[in-house]
């Protein structure tokens, strides 16, 4: 476990890379569903498991520098190697954290190795096409690591809970069926298996966050100037239909959890718990791929060493 009473600031500073990679890898499984066909969000917390008090702070902000920097490094061999992508999806209510767990998540990588992607409601052009035409564009190259900020998933999440905004996604009649949610779920997982089949491991991430937790955090919204730009009165008509919107994400996540694609239920509801468990996923999700620097081939070593000698016999 990354974040384990025993653990201190010290330990953790002094702790290597490998027992740190191990650490996460074991802490992100908990909280790991694999094949969701008996996922029940009931069993999963939106506090973390273990009490932590103010007394904690300087473990746990250790814990996460400690998770980012180890992150950092494998995705420097993810570039290098240049054969692999990750996707991260995030999905969650309003206010669960997704902006601050990608903000801190990744504040330690190479901005040239991942790009990051906010998907709203979509545009006139992007209604012209099928659902999963505007993400598509934005997967990450081979080597790079790509964060959708929700995603294609909202096409089984704020469509199934307002139909309306089905009847305006210009499809044909005769394809709206009472189908149509377990044929757009058939369809999200057999893309993702396309994906990893060709080298694109994904794994989803839901923030799980509490409703009393979103009140707090959006009356927070409104108490601190500073914080207003991120509320809208939107924010609140959508916490009217809670229910609905975590009836859909069970079966979302029961139809498209796999073990290859699997999707990672976040206690949300202390922001600090959260990142690290959202970085020990994605270490977790960095390590499987069992990434390695490029090896040179014996004749490309030769070249190495010749050119060393050119640089070193340079004059002047
Ligand atoms: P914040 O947490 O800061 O509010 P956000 O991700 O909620 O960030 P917003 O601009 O508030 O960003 O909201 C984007 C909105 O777009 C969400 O309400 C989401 O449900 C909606 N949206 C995303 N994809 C689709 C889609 N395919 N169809 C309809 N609405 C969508
Ligand atoms: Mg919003």
């Amino acid at each position: 476990m990354i974040i384990d009473p025993n653990l201190t600031v010290e330990t953790l500073k002094k702790m290597s890379d490998p027992e740190l990679i191990r650490r996460a890898k074991k802490f992100s499984k908990r909280y790991c569903v694999g094949d969701g066909k008996k996922f029940k969000l009931k069993d999963y917390s939106s506090k973390p498991k273990m009490t932590l008090g103010p007394e904690d702070k300087p473990r746990v902000k250790e814990a996460l520098e400690q998770g980012i920097d180890a992150l950092a490094k494998l995705q420097e061999v993810l570039y290098a190697q240049d054969k692999w992508s990750l996707l991260v999806v995030f999905q969650a209510m309003d206010a669960a954290g997704k902006d601050g767990a990608i903000k801190h998540v990744l504040s330690g990588i190479n901005p040239q190795g991942c790009h990051v992607n906010s998907f709203k409601a979509p545009s006139a052009e992007e209604l012209d096409h099928d659902f999963l035409w505007r993400c598509v564009k934005e997967l990450p190259e081979r080597g790079k690591i790509g964060i959708f900020n929700r995603s294609y998933y909202e096409e089984v999440l704020v469509v199934r809970v307002h139909q309306q905004i089905l009847r305006s996604q210009k499809l044909p009649e005769k394809l709206i069926t009472k189908k149509i949610w377990d044929e757009r779920l058939e369809d999200i997982r057999n893309f993702e298996k396309y994906l990893t089949r060709n080298g694109t491991k994904i794994i989803k991430i839901f923030l799980n966050v509490s409703k009393e937790e979103q009140k707090e955090r959006f009356l927070e919204r409104i108490d601190e100037p500073d914080k207003n730009w991120k509320f809208s009165s939107g924010d609140v008509k959508e916490r009217g239909y809670w229910n609905q919107y975590m009836d859909a994400y069970e079966e979302m996540i029961q139809k498209t959890s796999t073990k290859d694609s699997p999707w990672y239920i976040v206690p949300a509801d202390k922001k600090a718990y959260a990142r690290i468990v959202v970085a020990s996923a994605i270490i977790n999700a960095l390590d499987e791929m069992e990434l390695d620097f490029p090896k040179l081939s014996e004749e490309e070593q030769g070249k190495l060493q010749e050119m060393r000698k050119i640089l070193l016999e340079e004059k002047g």
